[in-house]
C-alpha cells in the first residue's frame, strides 16, 4: 500500500486548483496525468527580465525591461508599415513597434506623457533601439506583477505557457515534506538540499545553472531516482537468488557431439563465456548471468551448448525469444542440430492452440522434450515442466523484471542466462540489470567483413530502386526497412505496404512484406520464402531488427535512417553480411540533415563496434533514445540523465547494496524512508519482496 504521505502527489492533475478537465488532458499530454508528473516536469528554459539598463545602454538582441515615458504615437502611412510609439528615458529614445495593432488598445495602454514599464526583446534598426510587440506594457503601480524570472516548460499543441506555469506551481506547492531517505553523510558531502527544497529550487530557477544536470538540486532528484531503481533491482536479485540453485554438471557428451556437428569452431570469446556459465551452473548458487554480445557475435550457439549441459545433467531447458519470428527462427536453427545429437526440441508460441498445444504441454510435463523454444507464451499458468533447470532469455530488454520472476517460478532454483544484443554501455547495464554477472562476447566469428555503409538523401530513392535490378540479377537478397512513423504500428504498416506495392510492381514475384500487424502465420510464411530465396526483397518494419538470421542477405536499405536510433541502426545493419560476403547498407535520410543526425550517420560509417556506437549514441542523445524508444527496456528516467549522471549511478548501486546489508528488510528508520522512495518512483513490485511488504 502506498504511504499516505504520498497521496497528494498521486492525485490526478485535475485535483489542482484551476485545472479543469480540458486543461487537465492537455497537461497530461505534456507532462503526465498525476501531480507528481508535474513536479518532475522540469523547466527547459528560463526567461530572465532582470536586465534593466537605461535606454541608451540596451544591448542588441537582449531581453530587457525599461522604464520610459511615452512621447508620441506615429500611425503608419501605409497599412503594411508598422505602427510606432516613441518613448524615452533620460538617456535616449526607444521605439515600440507594432504590426497590425488595435489602435484603441495602443492609445489606452500607452497614453502620451505616461510612464510605462516595458519588457521585451531589443533590436536595433538604423542605429536606434526598438522593441517590437513588447511582452509587457505596465503602469508603474503594476510593475511589481512583472515576473522577472520565469521558467519555461515543455508544452503541447493547445497548451500555453501561463496555465502550465500555474499548474506546476500548484503541484509544487502541494508537494509534501518527505522523510529523508538519503544517507546524511552523503547529502552533506554533496551539499544536496532536501527533496522538497530541491523540487522548489528547480522550478524557481535563479539562473541558467539551475537548468543543467549538474545543479545540486537536480543531482539530488536524479540520485533519488537512481537509488530507487538500484534498490528495486537489488531486491529483485535477492529474491531470485534467495532459493539456492542446483548443482548442474554435465558429462560433456552432448556438448562434444554438438561441437562435432557444427561446421565451425567456437571463438575464444564463446569458449570463455561457456566456461563462465558452466562454473555458475556447477555451483550451488543460482546463476544470474548476462551474456552480452554484439549482433552476429554468435550467442545462439552459446545458448544451445548451455542448454545441452542442463540436458546432460538430466534436466530441461527453455529458450525464450521476444517475438514469434525469432522463436521460430531459433527453432529452425536448433532443430537440425538437436536431431543430429538425439535431443528432443519443442517450440511453443502464442500461435499454438488447442490439441497441438496440449500435446506439447503433455510431453513437456512428462519430460519427453529436453528443450523448448518459445515466446512469453511459456509463462502461462498451465505450462508445467517435468524438471526445468535452466532458462535462457534472448534479447532480454523486451521482457520486464516481472516476467523474469514469473519464469523463475516455473523451476526450483532455476538458473538464468539472459542474452542481449544491445551493446549497452557499462553504466547503463547497471541500471537495467543491476548486479548480474556478465559475460561478454567481444570477438566476432572469423571471416566477417565489415558492412559497407553509405548515407544518401532520400531524393535518390529512385536511383536506389533502379540499382536493385543489377543486384537481383546477381542473386542478392535484400532487406528494405521502412521507417517508424510517429510511434504507431498502424502507420508503420501503411508506409511499408506502400513501399511494398511500389517495389512489387517494379520487381514482380520477388518482393515480400512483413510488419508487426500481420498474423503470425503470414509473417512466418513470408520469412520462410525469404530464407529459401523464393522472394529476394523483404520489405519490413523493424520487426526484423532483432536476431533474424539470413546469411545470404547482403544488402540493406533503410528508409529515413534519420528517424532511427543509432543502436537500432547498428542492430539492423547486423542482419547483413553474415554469410562471408561483404554487405552493403544504404542509409537514406531526409534533407536537410540536422547536425546530430549527420554525426550519427558518420559514426555508423566509421565503425561497426557496437559498444563504441552505444557510447557515442549515449553521448549524442542521452539514454532515452539509446535503443529507440519503442524497443527500449531501459527504465525511462525522468530526472536522471545517464549521460551526465554516470557517477551517481555507481554511487546509487553501492548505496543500495550497503543499505540492504544493514537493513535487509528496510525496517529501520532509513528503511522506512526508503520505502517511501520506492513508492514515489512506483517500484511497488520490489516492495512486495520485503518480508513486511
Ligand atoms: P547473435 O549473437 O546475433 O545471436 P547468431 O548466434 O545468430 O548471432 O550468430 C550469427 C551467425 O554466426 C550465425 O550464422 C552462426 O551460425 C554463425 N556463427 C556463430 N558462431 C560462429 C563461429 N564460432 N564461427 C563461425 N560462425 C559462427
Ligand atoms: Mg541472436
Amino acid at each position: 500500500m502506498r504511504p499516505e504521505i504520498l497521496f497528494p502527489l498521486f492525485r490526478p492533475v485535475t485535483a489542482l486548483k484551476g485545472v479543469g478537465p480540458r486543461l487537465g488532458s492537455l497537461i497530461e499530454q505534456a507532462a503526465g496525468a498525476q501531480v507528481i508528473d508535474l513536479c518532475w516536469h522540469l523547466p527547459t528554459g528560463l526567461i530572465d527580465r532582470r536586465l534593466r539598463p537605461p535606454v541608451a545602454a540596451l544591448p542588441d538582441g537582449a531581453l530587457a525591461t525599461v522604464t520610459v515615458s511615452v512621447q508620441e504615437h506615429q500611425p503608419p502611412r501605409h497599412a503594411r508599415l508598422p505602427y510606432k510609439v516613441v518613448c524615452a528615458d533620460d538617456s535616449g529614445a526607444l521605439t515600440l513597434v507594432f504590426f497590425n495593432p488595435r489602435k484603441d488598445f495602443l492609445e489606452r495602454s500607452l497614453p502620451p506623457g505616461a510612464t510605462r514599464v516595458i519588457s521585451g526583446q531589443v533590436s536595433y534598426y538604423g542605429g536606434e533601439p526598438q522593441i517590437a510587440h513588447p511582452d509587457y506594457i505596465l503602469a508603474p503601480e503594476e510593475a511589481a506583477s512583472l515576473p522577472l524570472l520565469e521558467p519555461v516548460y515543455g508544452l503541447t499543441a493547445g497548451l500555453t505557457a501561463k496555465p502550465m506555469l500555474k499548474a506546476v506551481r500548484a503541484a509544487v506547492a502541494d508537494a509534501p515534506e518527505l522523510p529523508e531517505w538519503l544517507d546524511s553523510a552523503l547529502a552533506e558531502r554533496e551539499r544536496w538540499p532536501r527533496w522538497r527544497q530541491a523540487l522548489e529550487a528547480l522550478h524557481a530557477p535563479e539562473d541558467e545553472s539551475a537548468l543543467t544536470p549538474e545543479h545540486p538540486a537536480r543531482r539530488r532528484l536524479a540520485y533519488d531516482e537512481l537509488l530507487a531503481n538500484q534498490l528495486a533491482l537489488a531486491l529483485t536479485r535477492r529474491r531470485l537468488k534467495a532459493r539456492p540453485g542446483r548443482v548442474l554438471r554435465g558429462d560433456g557428451r552432448l556438448v562434444r557431439r554438438c561441437l562435432e556437428v557444427l561446421p565451425y569452431a567456437l571463438t575464444g570469446a564463446q569458449q570463455r563465456a561457456l566456461d563462465e556459465i558452466a562454473a555458475d551452473m556447477a555451483s550451488e548458487h543460482r546463476m544470474l548471468r548476462l551474456l552480452q554480445g554484439d549482433v552476429g557475435a554468435g550467442k545462439t550457439v552459446v545458448a544451445l551448448l548451455t542448454m545441452l549441459t542442463a540436458v546432460e545433467a538430466g534436466c530441461q531447458a527453455v529458450l525464450m525469444a521476444p517475438t514469434e519470428i525469432l522463436a521460430r527462427q531459433h527453432y529452425a536453427t536448433l532443430q537440425p542440430l538437436c536431431e543430429a545429437i538425439g535431443v528432443r526440441l519443442a517450440v511453443l508460441t502464442g500461435r499454438d492452440k488447442g490439441k497441438a498445444r496440449q500435446a506439447v504441454l503433455d510431453r513437456l510435463a512428462a519430460g519427453d522434450y529436453n528443450i523448448v523454444v518459445g515466446t512469453h507464451a511459456l509463462f502461462q499458468d498451465d505450462i508445467a515442466f517435468s524438471d526445468l533447470a535452466l532458462a535462457v532469455v534472448d534479447e532480454q530488454h523486451r521482457f520486464g523484471v516481472h516476467q523474469r520472476l514469473l519464469l523463475a517460478a516455473k523451476g526450483e532454483g532455476l538458473d538464468m542466462l539472459v542474452m542481449t544484443a544491445t551493446p549497452i554501455p557499462r553504466t547503463l547495464t547497471l541500471t537495467v540489470y543491476g548486479d548480474m554477472d556478465v559475460s561478454v562476447l567481444d570477438e566476432k566469428p572469423p571471416g566477417r567483413e565489415p558492412v559497407d555503409t553509405r548515407a544518401m538523401p532520400l531524393s535518390r530513392l529512385v536511383e536506389v530502386v533502379d540499382g536493385l535490378e543489377r543486384a537481383l540479377k546477381q542473386g542478392a537478397r535484400i532487406y528494405w526497412v521502412c521507417p517508424l512513423v510517429e510511434e504507431s504500428d498502424r502507420l508503420d504498416a501503411a508506409a511499408a505496404e506502400e513501399r511494398y506495392a511500389a517495389l512489387a510492381q517494379r520487381y514482380p514475384d520477388q518482393v515480400g512484406l512483413v510488419h508487426g500487424r500481420m498474423k503470425a502465420a503470414a509473417k512466418d510464411e513470408v520469412m520462410a520464402a525469404f530464407v529459401d530465396g523464393r522472394i529476394r526483397v523483404l520489405v519490413a518494419t523493424t520487426v526484423i531488427e532483432v536476431g533474424v538470421d539470413v546469411p545470404e542477405a547482403t544488402i540493406m536499405v533503410v528508409e529515413h535512417a534519420d528517424r532511427f536510433g543509432l543502436a537500432q541502426l547498428h542492430q539492423l545493419r547486423g542482419r547483413i553480411g553474415r554469410g562471408g560476403q561483404r554487405g552493403t547498407c544504404l542509409l537514406l535520410y531526409a534533407e536537410p540533415l540536422g547536425e546530430t543526425a549527420r554525426a550519427r550517420l558518420g559514426i555508423l560509417r566509421e565503425t561497426d563496434d557496437g559498444f563504441r556506437i552505444a557510447e557515442e549514441d549515449l553521448r549524442l542523445r542521452g539514454a532515452g533514445d539509446l535503443l529507440g524508444t519503442r524497443q527500449s527496456g531501459l527504465p525511462a528516467f525522468r530526472l536522471a540523465d545517464p549521460a551526465s549522471h554516470q557517477d551517481l549511478m555507481l554511487m546509487a548501486r553501492d548505496d543500495a547494496r550497503l543499505v540492504l546489508e544493514r537493513e535487509p528488510e528496510l525496517d529501520g528508520s532509513r528503511g522506512d524512508a526508503l520505502r517511501v522512495l520506492l513508492y514515489l518512483f512506483e517500484r511497488d513490485a520490489a516492495i512486495r519482496y520485503l518480508r513486511s511488504g
